[in-house]
């Protein structure tokens, strides 16, 4: 399995400000991505795969040079849960197209919502993910092995399948599945669960029990403010809009305990890049306290 070997930090998608300094091509984002201190990028295929193969080559040979970790966000329409084979298989294969783009990008995780509840019980809806999961990790076999891997993400809408539990399970059926913990969904799930420290000891005991450590330690990760209702997730917010939660202090804390290295990618609105690094800073000022503390 192809692990990363340290922390790091990076958007979902270009931040406004990219464009506004007058760049037009995400070839142009890993430089932008590297001077600014990033080292992570998350490429959005989420409303289409219609990236061009010359394209994402290009993107990866810069991703390359300027070691930033490439991961790909498939399309929101993909439904595995779907009780109508063909789109469920359609399913299948945009999960296979984005592994095909991923290859051309130089990444090697592919994050994805494994799907809805819609009119079915919650455990029909599991046991049909599942039936496609081992599905699709028999069709993606060369892809596993070359060291990609799928990173089924904790969801935030309660009619959605992706609590922690269902994302842990479908973590033990192959090696190369690992979990995307949107720490954002999962807060907003739990109608704001995540307040201090201890929560998220407990949600990475949690993941640690079902997959090991060595999985737990390359965890994949979206991160950023969040507002929920009654069904939870609402809307994306920023780190400034600190009337939302979680707060990321206490992960940082967990991460250096713990010696975790996984890819955190933040999603705040529009200013993703800048907050990614606001992530990056907060986690440095605590591992600069807890050296001091150590010494
Ligand atoms: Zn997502």
């Amino acid at each position: 399995m192809c692990l990363n070997n340290r922390i790091r930090f990076g958007p979902s998608g270009n931040s406004d400000s990219f464009y506004k300094e007058g760049n037009k091509s995400s070839i142009e984002m890993p430089k932008w991505l590297y001077d600014m201190g990033l080292n992570a990028y998350e490429y959005s295929l989420t409303r289409g795969i219609n990236i061009k193969e010359e394209t994402a080559r290009l993107i990866g040979q810069q991703a390359s040079k300027y070691d930033i970790a490439v991961s790909v966000h498939a399309p929101y329409y993909i439904n595995l849960a779907s009780p109508e084979k063909e789109k469920a298989e359609k399913s299948i294969q945009y999960i296979l197209d984005s592994l095909e783009v991923a290859t051309w990008l130089g990444a090697n995780r592919i994050v994805f919502h494994p799907g809805s509840c819609a009119r079915m019980s919650r455990q029909k809806a599991n046991e049909n993910i599942i039936n496609m999961l081992k599905q699709l990790v028999n069709q993606a076999k060369d892809y596993l092995q070359s060291g990609l891997l799928l990173c089924p993400e904790t969801m935030g809408k309660i009619n959605q399948i992706g609590t922690l539990d269902e994302i842990l399970y479908f973590c033990t059926l192959h090696e190369n599945i690992i979990p995307t913990l949107d720490f954002g969904h999962i807060h907003a799930r739990g109608l704001g669960a995540i307040n201090s420290k201890d929560d998220y000891v407990k949600i990475l005991d949690k993941v640690e029990n079902a997959i090991g450590y060595e999985r737990t330690r390359n965890f994949h990760s979206h991160f950023s403010h969040i507002e929920f209702t009654e069904r939870g997730e609402k809307k994306h917010w920023t780190l400034s809009d600190t009337e939302y939660g979680p707060e990321f202090s206490f992960l940082a804390e967990v991460i250096i305990e713990r010696d975790l290295t996984p890819i955190i990618i933040c999603e705040s609105r529009g200013v993703m890049a800048e907050d990614a690094l606001r992530l990056k800073n907060i986690y440095e000022e605590k591992i600069t306290l807890s050296n001091n503390v150590n010494i």
